[in-house]
């Protein structure tokens, strides 16, 4: 098993996700971080969320963000407001001590003045969703002229979403030289199309057999009222006295008042 180091990941970040119990690179981080951290290589993985994705793309995305110049030097495209603000904090978190770098998540369904006004201080790295962006390029608070990498992070689902159109504008906006990253849970038609008009010589990674983890797993549903939800939980927490599992609910109002209930 390869060290961060031997990935050639610089100190600073190790010393970042070190912090945040990073041991060891993933599987997917070990082929995808040295190979990003040269120059001129597209990327498309084909991984999942959970298996450290965004460290794989987020990690060279910071090494090769120069935080002296403050233009905008790469773009993370990712298809929801919350996949937005997780990857923004995420290399946040990995850029702890890196001086300089600003980070920000642009996001539709939102005010947009705000997000210009944050773009105004110089943003190297913009998170956002195609549509918000596509706006914001067009009002001239994000500029994408200097752009060296993009990211395309759950690519299907955003062709699924409809963001086709604007993804091929944001392609057609950033320089021609750019490395792009894209991230998959599947290969699709449009997926390869993609790839065929924007990605050059791209490397393809396929992290895990497709749908892996699925295999072994039975999938039951219960519907019941909501105001039946905790007890039908309750119900099958003691019929399965060993049951060892996650539990994912809506708010964060929520998964408190069910951690405090269980
Ligand atoms: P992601 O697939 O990017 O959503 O990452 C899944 C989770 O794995 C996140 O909570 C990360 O913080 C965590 N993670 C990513 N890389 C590593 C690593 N090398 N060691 C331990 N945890 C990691």
């Amino acid at each position: 098993m390869k060290t961060f180091e031997e990935l050639g990941v610089s100190e600073e970040i190790r010393r970042a996700i070190e912090e945040l119990g990073f041991e060891h690179p993933m599987p997917v981080q070990e082929e995808v971080i040295p190979y990003l951290l040269g120059n001129g290589n597209d990327v498309i993985a084909l991984a999942q969320t959970g298996t450290g994705k965004t460290a794989a793309f987020g990690i060279p995305l910071l090494e090769r963000t120069d935080p002296t110049n403050r233009s905008t030097q790469a773009v993370v495209i990712s298809p929801t407001r919350e996949l937005c603000l997780q990857i923004a904090d995420d290399l946040k978190s990995f850029a702890k001590y890196i001086k300089g770098i600003n980070i920000v998540a642009v996001y539709g369904g939102t005010s947009i003045i705000d997000q210009i006004h944050a773009l105004k201080h110089g943003a190297q790295i913009i998170v956002a969703t195609p549509g918000r962006l596509i706006d914001l390029m067009h009002r001239g608070a994000a500029k994408v002229q200097d752009v060296r990498n993009v990211v395309l992070d759950e690519a299907d689902e955003m062709l699924n979403m409809g963001f086709s159109d604007s993804i091929n504008e944001i392609f057609d906006n950033v320089p021609a030289d750019r490395n792009t990253l894209l991230f998959s849970a599947t290969m699709s038609k449009d997926i390869e199309r993609i790839a065929l008009n924007y990605l050059h010589d791209h490397k393809e990674i396929v992290v895990g057999s497709r749908n892996e983890g699925a295999e072994n797993v039975n999938h039951i549903y219960y519907m019941v009222n909501a105001k039946d939800k905790y007890l039908a939980l309750k119900r099958i927490v003691d019929f399965y006295p060993r049951i060892y599992g996650i539990i994912f609910c809506r708010t964060k109002a929520e998964t408190q008042e069910v951690a405090d209930k269980l």
